[in-house]
């Protein structure tokens, strides 16, 4: 029944990334102030990027419509880019994921700060994807979703503090968010923007604090690297992108993030039990 309910879930919020990331991208680029209000998320209907002709109910359904219409609009026969099913099953699929792997599960009796850590912890992974689709395509990681999750997390650890009545939601994922922050903002200084962007800077902070603690931000960062080098390295040597090329690194950060946040625990064990017993 969880699994169903969160299929859905995953579906819908998959779809809203899409819309999202859509219009946030036309209104950076809009000058027009009527236009720019029209395409917020709030406002108005979806349309096909190409003939902007309005979308129905039975074009918008997550995945199915895409399957159906093989990929193409139902008005103007254009493609309609592999991006939306992507995005809708990806969503779905961490959903799952995250619920299974969620380290509070375990226990058998739920409390209500797990149900509202596990709640916020969604929110946030459908921003974190939207992220992804973001800094892939054009290389940018906006503000416009950065700073509403920065709000979120940081009022869910000051919530997770009340409900456990204890400061250390509150003092450890400060200190991840200085470690995730600090590296890269040293980087950037060291590298005058040159290596990673500003918005890495801001995107360690946010992911410092949902991951919850120093320990688990230096993992987050090490994973990071690991993805991004295993990525990189075979085109470097292959002569397909030199070294100076800027790549996107927040996709391998939130990657880094995520798995930090589900399996961080396990991998610290594992490590342990492998090269200390
Ligand atoms: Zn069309």
């Amino acid at each position: 029944m969880v699994i169903i309910s969160l299929t859905l879930l995953g579906l819908a919020f998959g779809s809203f990334i899409n819309a999202l990331v859509w219009r946030l991208h036309k209104q950076s680029i809009t000058k027009n102030k009527k236009q720019k209000a029209q395409l917020s998320i709030v406002n108005g209907r979806s349309r096909c990027v190409h003939c902007r002709h309005k979308l129905g109910m039975y074009d918008l359904i997550p995945v199915l419509s895409w399957l159906y219409l093989r990929g193409r609009c139902r008005y103007c026969h254009e493609p309609i880019s592999l991006q939306y099913p992507l995005v809708e099953l990806s969503t779905v699929i961490l959903f799952i994921i995250s619920y299974l792997y969620w380290p509070g599960f375990q226990d058998s009796i739920l409390e209500m700060a797990e149900v509202v850590d596990f709640g916020v912890w969604l929110a946030a992974l459908t921003g974190l994807i939207a992220l992804v689709v973001y800094d892939l395509r054009w290389m940018l990681l906006p503000n416009k979703i950065i700073f509403p999750l920065l709000g979120l997390a940081g009022l869910n650890v000051l919530l997770q503090s009340i409900l456990t009545s204890s400061a250390d939601p509150l003092t450890s994922s400060l200190w991840g968010a200085l470690i995730g922050a600090g590296i890269f903002y040293l980087l950037f200084q060291l590298s005058d923007g040159q290596w990673i962007g500003g918005g890495d800077v801001k995107l360690g902070f946010l992911l410092g604090i949902l991951v919850g603690g120093p320990l688990p931000a230096f993992l987050m960062l090490f994973i990071a690297s690991l993805l991004g080098t295993a990525y990189s390295l075979p085109r470097i040597i292959g002569g397909g992108l030199t070294v100076k090329a800027r790549l996107p690194f927040g996709p391998f950060l939130i990657a880094g993030g995520i798995i930090t946040k589900l399996f961080g625990q396990g991998i610290v064990d594992w490590y342990l039990n492998s090269f200390f017993y």
